[in-house]
């Protein structure tokens, strides 16, 4: 499935929907994104080469930076994490982080539509959003008896 025709054509169909112009760098970029969801710059760097040698790593943060601005990638970035981006966009989903191998699932948002939380008090504010990130062991770890860390000892992979 990766790097195929359809997936190529479909990046290129999302960039054409937006300002930015379709390069061969942010079709890879994109496509990357989607084969690996919640992927770190290092992850997105190694699957860009994948098809396009010779990128530079400046050109991949530039991309994944641009991309993300429009709208067209979403980055997360849980505690004590390194950024990730997900093409899962729009729809206010939130995630499960496993504390001991930092594995990150898509889980849906709570009641379907942002602000999924109502605060105890607004302050005021216009509230647009609430960024949920439920954290604990997925069942491997849980199975393996591992221990929750702190966020203080949350380790980057
Ligand atoms: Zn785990
Ligand atoms: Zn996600």
């Amino acid at each position: 499935m990766k790097g195929t025709k359809h997936e190529h054509d479909d990046a290129a169909a999302a960039l054409r929907q937006t300002s930015l112009r379709v390069t061969k760098q942010r079709v890879a970029v994109l496509g990357a994104v989607r084969d690996h969801p919640h992927a770190d710059t290092e992850t997105v760097i190694r699957s860009v080469r994948e098809s396009l040698p010779a990128v530079s790593h400046q050109a991949v943060y530039d991309s994944l930076h641009t991309l993300t601005e429009v709208g067209l990638v979403r980055c997360i970035r849980p505690a004590g994490s390194v950024a990730r981006y997900e093409r899962r966009i729009g729809d206010n989903h939130h995630h499960l982080v496993c504390r001991s191998c930092n594995l990150i699932v898509d889980v849906d948002c709570t009641i379907g539509q942002a602000p999924c939380l109502t605060p105890s008090h607004d302050a005021g504010f216009v509230i647009e959003q609430a960024e949920v990130t439920f954290w604990g062991l997925c069942p491997d770890c849980a199975a393996a008896g591992a221990q929750p860390t702190g966020d203080d000892q949350f380790s980057v992979v």
